[in-house]
């Protein structure tokens, strides 16, 4: 069998396992805040304005015993992340214990607290992919975004401490205006072999109205002029994913969630709320020992059950596949979980025609 066989066959098995996952309503993945405390201090950051004091935080039995529950029921792969999930002195028991229970794990960080200890707890058992935020280029652009002109170099040693013990790294940003004129040379740190970085320009409010969150987005025709001239052949890329995921949404999907939120994924907030997903906040059912499948399924219901109302926009949009809009996040921007958010709609329309465009 050829590679390329080898890896189509290799897709081709992990779509039907989610499908039987969806049916059977199996938690294939998890994400674990496992705090909301951060040693930065970001513009735009959603998670700050929410934190709970470390009291309320579940306890490293609490995060283990979650997780093994979660392994029993058929999770193979976990997300942590937080706020800065390194910030958690109990990161080494909770982090082996989980890769002990045979689950793989994505770990979402600064970087800026990789020391020693962290290497050698991450080379004991390495995870599947170790991505690092980075907020700009220079001490200056740090300090805008974080709070810190420090934080720049703390990124750096970090992410070369990571790099030297072998560790899989992906780099990544998120795209705002204080950050935009050092968009290029974020990416171009990316160290050979490493996947492309990846970057999100749709940044979502912090909180319910949040109106001060549009002045840190960069216009959409803007964004899509900077992605094109950073990314060679991007609406070659677009085409493909979109031709792999077939002609898109649930097109006329009477479902208000088009999304696979709460499918076969859960995530789990620092003080034990599990929800569907990171926004959807308002399905979300606390965690009590042993009662993680349910409140997974709680969730799922709540969510998957809901109808999306007469003339629902979304559920017939053409642009759907570059959309990153969704109900919470909708509901955030407008009040309304049936609303949709402006600018991740005309950044879809932007992409959309971008694809169009003769080459
Ligand atoms: S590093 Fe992440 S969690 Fe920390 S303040 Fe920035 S966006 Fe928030
Ligand atoms: S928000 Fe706009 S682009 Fe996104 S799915 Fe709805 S109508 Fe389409």
């Amino acid at each position: 069998m050829d590679a390329d066989c080898d890896l189509s066959s290799g897709a081709a098995r992990l779509d039907a396992m989610r499908r039987r996952a969806a049916a059977k309503g199996i938690p294939l993945h998890g994400t674990l805040a496992l705090t909301h405390r951060c040693n930065f201090r970001c513009i735009h950051c959603y998670v700050l304005p929410n934190a709970n004091p470390p009291s309320a935080e579940l306890s490293t039995a609490d995060w283990l015993s979650l997780a093994q529950e979660a392994a029993a029921a058929g999770c193979f792969s976990i997300l942590l992340t937080g706020g800065e999930p390194l910030l958690r002195e109990d990161f080494a028991e909770i982090y082996l214990g989980i890769r002990k229970m045979g689950i793989h794990v994505i770990l979402f960080t600064n970087a800026s607290r990789v020391d020693a200890h962290v290497i050698e707890t991450l080379c004991a058992a390495p995870p599947r992919v170790i991505e690092v935020t980075v907020y700009g280029a220079t001490p200056e652009t740090y300090r805008r975004v974080t709070g810190r002109a420090e934080a720049h170099a703390e990124t750096l040693r970090g992410l070369a401490l990571l790099r030297e013990a072998g560790l899989p790294v992906r780099l990544k940003t998120v795209l705002m205006q204080p950050n935009r004129h050092e968009f290029e040379a974020i990416r171009a740190l990316a160290a050979e072999g490493e996947r492309a970085p990846r970057y999100d320009a749709v940044i979502q409010p912090r909180f319910r109205g949040d109106a001060e969150i549009e002045r840190l987005r960069v216009p959409p025709a803007e964004v899509v002029e900077m992605e094109a001239r950073a990314i060679p052949d991007l609406a070659g890329q677009w085409r493909r994913q979109r031709g792999r995921q077939g002609k898109s949404s649930p097109a006329g999907a009477p479902r208000l969630y088009g999304c696979a939120s709460g499918l076969i994924s859960f995530y789990v907030a620092a003080d034990g709320m599990v929800q569907p997903c990171v926004s959807a906040v308002r399905h979300g059912i606390r965690y009590e020992r042993g009662g993680l499948l349910a409140a997974f399924r709680a969730g799922r219901r709540s969510v998957q059950g809901l109808c999306a109302p007469p003339g629902y926009a979304c559920a017939t949009c053409a642009d759907r596949f570059f959309c990153s809009s969704c109900p919470p996040i909708a509901e955030l921007e407008c009040g309304d979980e049936a609303g949709k958010c402006a600018y991740a709609c005309e950044l879809a329309h932007e992409r959309s025609r971008r694809m169009a465009a003769p080459v």
